[in-house]
């Protein structure tokens, strides 16, 4: 069997080498359109989105993040927890490539998800309830990968500044915060209805801007005039204030109260 078909079948396992690398270590790498192993990490995928993720890539699109779910993401609970995980769909089951892969590579490359940003690197822990603070990094390291050969020496913040990655995970850290703490929801009697609030507000942010500003969201909830108008014109700040506003429907906690009536 050739060297990168046991690899492809390590993927299909969902097996990886995977080295830890300690804080002020670097790792060489580099990922070009000339490499010989170019877009074979875009088969085989198995990419997690985050909110911030849903939004450049409905924006890039043109699209309604409802449309944008139904037509390029599937979503699945984490091993036996209730916790959702959003991932991009494939185009075809054989190769389980990525939606996105074009004959030129990825076709949405400037708006590419955190997780095609951030390899070779990740975090130990693939448990996302398991929480983001203190889990050491590693490098991933695949037969196909040829990018481990070339190029300059990274240390992570430096690989996840220059890809871009840095930025979004800062967007998204409120929200990594809240995903182990949805474990506590499981012995609620309304937990169904906490989860679909959850997903609504994290990944269909159109569907959540109706809610704010077509119902009676404003009458009931404590939103200055001056908040209303900058989320009703800042998608980012909205989505931002979703998962502020998740904190108090899930939680009871965070900025966001009810008006006293
Ligand atoms: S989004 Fe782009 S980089 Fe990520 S797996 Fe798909 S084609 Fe590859
Ligand atoms: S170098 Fe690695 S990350 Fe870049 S295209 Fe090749 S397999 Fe993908």
């Amino acid at each position: 069997m050739e060297k990168d078909q046991k690899n492809q079948n390590k993927r299909e396992r969902g097996e990886f080498d995977l080295k830890p690398i300690a804080d002020d270590a670097t790792f060489r790498f580099s990922c070009h359109p000339g490499i010989s192993c170019f877009n074979e990490c875009c088969h085989e995928i198995d990419v997690v989105l985050t909110p911030f993720d849903v939004l450049r890539l409905k924006k890039k699109l043109g699209i309604r993040s409802d449309e944008f779910l139904a037509k390029y993401t599937v979503l699945q609970s984490f091993g036996t927890t209730e916790v959702p995980l959003l991932k991009l769909a494939v185009a075809d089951e054989e190769t389980r490539q990525c939606v996105f892969l074009g004959e030129k590579g990825c076709s949405i490359y400037d708006s590419r998800p955190t997780v095609c940003r951030n390899y070779p690197t990740g975090v130990a822990s693939q448990d996302p309830t398991a929480g983001q603070s203190a889990q050491p990094y590693f490098i991933i390291e695949e037969d196909m990968c040829k990018g481990h050969f070339e190029g300059q020496n990274w240390s992570i913040p430096e690989w996840k500044a220059n890809q871009g990655a840095a930025e979004l995970d800062e967007l998204n850290k409120p929200w990594l915060e809240m995903i182990p703490r949805l474990k506590s929801l499981r012995l609620k009697d309304d937990k169904d209805q906490k989860m679909n609030i959850f997903i609504m507000v994290s990944f269909d942010q159109d569907t959540f801007r109706s809610m704010v500003f077509e119902s009676s969201f404003l009458d009931r909830f404590e939103v200055s005039q001056a908040t209303a108008d900058l989320l009703k014109n800042d998608e980012d700040e909205l989505l931002k204030f979703g998962f502020k506003w998740l904190e108090f429907i899930l939680f009871g906690e965070g900025p966001i109260r009810p008006k006293k009536q």
